[in-house]
């Protein structure tokens, strides 16, 4: 495939309709988090004169494209993820790139979501009955990924960690769901032989993916599995209790995290209960607008929940490890 057809995105998008047009998916956050040094990004960002005030993962993705001429085009979610998303857009077309807007509507608008796949299909050059028929191809790699989430929850069998690193990775499959595909089901081989474990302290963890390094592994120190990440399933398509969808709109309109914070407080609930989890921790990013949703979490979901902040890539500190400690021992 030529270097041309590499498509950067900001957020999960209908991933089917890419592969549909084409194109090979490049999640910049994956890219940003996963690079020898993200901490360099940062700072090439800020050299640039990007604000000290604004979310490290924004300046992260900018200055990963700026190395990456050769992702021509990129999709910005300018609704329903990030509110600086369509600034960053508007950036990054000046550096000479093609970008593309996809908007979430409301979660209970399916013709407008109906309406915007359509609009990203007509933009990317892709059929949508094409975009469909990958959506059934991936079913079966979808079914793993609930396999591997099923074997850290139930069979104590896959760390946290490792279930965080796999669902992360499924908004863009590494921009091969082949290849995916064929290391999900050796790695689920070889995960299946593990002795099960049983964590004494079970947690959710939820929010933005953690630009924090070494998070999971700290709690595992401390004695309590993670053994939910909120957001890492709903960038899965996992299908869980609510059974199989119907349509890529249908997909899409399941998925919690770009809509109203309800939607995501409901599926917390209802994975808590089936997780018997013990407490949460809802890490949250600073600058982010989705810090003031800690205020609904709080309120509305009934477990313990200590918030953390994040702000720089950085290995988890001797504050925030004191923190955990405290939580874990009350908790236990
Ligand atoms: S952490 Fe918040 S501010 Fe940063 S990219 Fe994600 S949604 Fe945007």
């Amino acid at each position: 495939m030529s270097a041309s057809r590499l498509l950067g995105i900001t957020s999960t998008i209908p991933v089917e309709v890419a592969l549909a047009g084409g194109w090979t998916p490049v999640d910049l956050n994956n890219r940003f988090i996963t690079h020898r040094d993200p901490g360099g990004l940062v700072q090439q960002a800020e050299d640039r004169g990007l604000p000290r005030t604004l979310c490290a993962w924004i300046k992260g993705m900018y200055a990963w494209c700026l190395r990456h001429p050769e992702v021509a085009a990129l999709v910005g979610v300018t609704r329903g993820d990030c509110s600086n998303t369509h600034a960053l857009m508007e950036l990054l077309g000046r550096e000479g790139r093609q970008v593309i807007a996809f908007d979430y509507p409301g979660q209970d608008d399916p013709n407008t979501l109906n309406l915007a796949i359509q609009n990203l299909a007509g933009e990317l050059g892709a059929g949508l009955e094409r975009a469909e028929a990958i959506r059934q191809e991936l079913i079966p790699l979808r079914k793993n990924l609930e396999r591997l989430d099923r074997l850290t929850w139930q069979d104590g069998k896959v760390t946290g960690a490792e279930n965080h690193l796999w669902l992360v990775s499924a908004s863009d499959f590494d921009g091969d769901p082949n290849d995916f595909a064929q290391r999900l089901e050796q790695f689920l081989a070889q995960a299946d032989k593990r002795p099960s474990r049983k964590p004494k302290v079970r947690l959710g963890l939820l929010g933005v993916p953690p630009i924090i390094s070494g998070l999971h592994e700290t709690l595992e120190e401390l004695g309590a599995s993670v053994v939910f990440n909120e957001v890492p399933r709903q960038f899965a398509m996992i299908d869980g209790e609510q059974g199989p969808v119907q349509s890529l709109a249908e997909q899409y309109a399941r998925y919690t995290y770009p809509y109203e914070v309800g939607a995501r407080v409901a599926d917390i609930a209802r994975e808590a209960r089936r997780r018997n989890l013990d407490g949460l921790i809802h890490y949250t990013q600073s600058f982010c607008w989705r810090q003031m949703q800690d205020l609904v979490l709080r309120r509305e979901l009934n477990l313990p929940l200590l918030t953390l902040e994040g702000d720089q890539f950085a290995p988890v500190d001797g504050r925030t490890r004191l923190r955990l400690e405290a939580f874990v021992e009350v908790l236990g």
